[in-house]
């Protein structure tokens, strides 16, 4: 269905090189650069009748934020056509800022919490704040002075299979989660639901109430029977569509396009369940700032073009281990009543008491 270009990037190599030769090889994506050209045109002109590129204001609800790289984010943010992002605190994707700890790449997670909030304090019109908790650890009072000082919501990784420290419905979770609860704080969960179905289950039947999003379609890109049956079982529960970049970007897009009328459907049932996110992890690529703006826009449009459009540029697995080339892939191209909840409407919804005291 979809073909694989050989472009200039060829073939040889792992994909980290071929990252970097790419981004110095090629121009700007061709779908962004349309879209900004039809998003001046619309607003010069009276409206198209084109809905490829609407001109929505997208809300992104999964970035990590890492470095002091905030105007480059939002210079990012700009190119795509994004109005707000949700940015997450990440203290184990922190390549400035090493883990004290080897055993535990999560230690740091205060430190992290207070280098979000001070990197988004002059942005937050647009930069959403989600601290980070270890819920076995923090003090309700801690976690109240994170939200009084800006945090808009909470990121929690402990359904990650390298950061799970014990079950999520754990009992020492529990005050946490109640607390979440009775506050309405928006959460991003991660879980890798695989593995921790149940454990999500029992959660969420302990904690109805909890405004959850779960990140990656609830873990379940490649498995979309365990997505429905999980959507089923939970009908308040919401999960954002972002995929990473690399090989879980890879795996989810070339399953979703082999089952893209199944998905389809499922969002156009229930628009209001699904949010758009990225992903994107603003790591700088050795140094080189040119390539890594090239990568995180190719990762930004490939996650908007899954639900947008037709066809999307993204990585294909090629021939041999670590190689991969650009190439095309199907996207959902949802309708455009659709689109304005799962881009924008859904999230700003989710986040509505964010910045309020
Ligand atoms: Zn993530």
């Amino acid at each position: 269905m979809a073909k694989t270009s050989a472009s200039a990037e060829g073939r040889a190599g792992a994909l980290a090189l071929i990252l970097l030769a790419a981004c110095n090889a090629r121009p700007p994506q061709p779908e962004q650069a349309q879209a900004q050209e039809q998003a001046q045109a619309q607003a010069q002109a009276p409206a198209r009748e084109s809905v490829e590129v609407p001109s929505r204001a997208r809300v992104d609800v999964h970035v990590h934020l890492v470095g002091e790289v905030v105007d480059d984010l939002l210079a990012t943010l700009d190119r795509n056509g994004i109005a707000q992002a949700v940015v997450l605190a990440s203290p184990h994707l922190d390549p400035d800022h090493p883990p004290s700890s080897r055993d535990d790449p999560f230690a740091d997670w205060r430190a992290a919490n207070d280098r979000l909030l001070r990197q988004t304090a002059d942005h937050r019109d647009r930069l959403l704040p989600f601290v980070t908790v270890e819920p076995a650890e923090v003090e309700i009072a801690e976690l109240g002075a994170w939200l009084e000082r800006g945090a808009c919501g909470v990121k929690l990784y402990l359904g990650h299979r390298s950061l799970r420290r014990r079950p999520l419905d754990d009992a020492r979770h529990d005050a946490v989660f109640a607390e979440l609860e009775r506050r309405g704080v928006p959460v991003l969960l991660h879980v890798n639901s695989f593995r921790y179905e149940a454990e999500l289950d029992a959660l969420l039947a302990a904690h109805p109430k909890l405004e959850l999003v779960c990140a990656h379609l609830c873990g379940s890109r490649t498995d979309l029977d365990r997505l429905e049956r999980i959507l089923r079982a939970h009908p308040t529960l919401r999960v954002d569509t972002s995929h990473g970049g690399g090989q879980p970007g890879i795996d989810g897009f070339t399953n979703i396009e082999g089952e893209r009328a199944r998905l389809r459907a499922l969002i156009a049932a229930e628009p209001g369940r699904f949010l758009f996110g990225s992903d994107v992890v603003t790591t700088i690529a050795a140094g080189n700032m040119d390539a890594t703006r090239h990568e995180w826009d190719r990762q930004i449009a490939a996650n908007v073009g899954l639900l947008e459009l037709e066809r999307f540029e993204f990585w294909r697995g090629g021939e041999g281990v670590g190689a991969a080339v650009m190439g095309e892939y199907r996207g959902l191209a949802l309708e455009p009543a659709v689109l304005d909840a799962v881009m924008g409407d859904n999230a700003r919804s989710w986040l509505a008491g964010c910045g309020e005291d």
